[in-house]
């Protein structure tokens, strides 16, 4: 399998994303006011452009969405949660999208309590990312696995498991550059913002793919220390 670990070197600065955030918003805006300057002049505008100019509107609200997110870490609450009911929330609200799409979830969950100090919002978020990210490469629908544990080392490893299309290798080396994406309604920020925040739980996200057999995103976080562990205030055991 080819592989790529994720670091915090690959990763750009803030003056190249916002230059790369300028230079993606400014092209559907150009679209936009190139309607608008016609319609003025010509009042000839049809549905056919409109369906356009909310495409592009929609572009722009998903880019600035993203980033958003990286945006938001004044409020960041650090507190101790048992991960298999994060990811389980997550995998409720896929669900019937998954269903739609012949998808189905696999989850292999440990019995114990996986407890993580962790700002739960932003984890669902990576979540959500790698999730969409591997139902979006298998169209013809499949299985998904969500295998998660405390390994030996104090680590959760969460693994994520799909049977799509698979990333080729000298794409695998672009992945987490900002705005790189196969998609035709991809932003190609998922991955970066997910690398962000998983960075800044001490964590790990790494990557490996086969072209046409599928991807595993592994991700690793530090389990809650014994003095975390305290304030959790999850149940100990999975209810049902
Ligand atoms: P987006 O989903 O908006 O394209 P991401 O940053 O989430 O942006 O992902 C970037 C690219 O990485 C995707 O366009 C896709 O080419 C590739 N990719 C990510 N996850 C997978 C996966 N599980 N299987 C195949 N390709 C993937
Ligand atoms: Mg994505």
């Amino acid at each position: 399998m080819d592989e790529l670990l994720r670091r915090s070197e690959k990763l750009t600065t803030v003056g190249q994303l916002a230059a790369g955030v300028a230079h993606e918003i400014r092209n559907p805006l150009t679209t936009l006011r190139g309607f608008l300057q016609m319609q003025q002049q010509t009042k000839t505008i049809n549905t056919m452009h409109t369906d356009v100019m909310l495409a592009e509107l929609d572009r722009i609200n998903l880019i600035v969405g993203e980033f958003l997110i990286l945006a938001k870490p004044q409020a960041v609450q650090f507190q101790t949660k048992d991960v298999r009911f994060t990811l389980g929330d997550v995998v409720s609200l896929l669900d019937s999208e998954a269903h739609l799409h012949n998808i189905a979830f696999e989850v292999l969950f440990s019995q114990q309590p996986v407890l993580v100090h962790c700002e739960e919002n932003q984890l669902k978020q990576v979540f959500i990312n790698v999730l969409k990210n591997a139902m979006e490469a298998m169209p013809k629908g499949g299985k998904i696995t969500l295998q998660l544990e405390a390994d030996d080392s104090r680590q959760a490893v969460l693994r994520v498991i799909d049977e799509g299309e698979g990333i080729a290798k000298e794409r695998l080396l672009k992945l987490g550059e900002p705005f790189y994406t196969n998609k035709e309604k991809g932003t190609g920020l998922g991955l970066m913002v997910s690398q962000r925040i998983i960075e800044s739980h001490r964590g790990t996200l790494l990557i490996e793919s086969e072209l046409g057999k599928g991807t595993v995103v592994t991700i690793t976080l530090p389990l809650a220390s014994a003095e975390e562990a305290a304030d959790s205030e999850e149940p100990a055991d999975l209810a049902d």
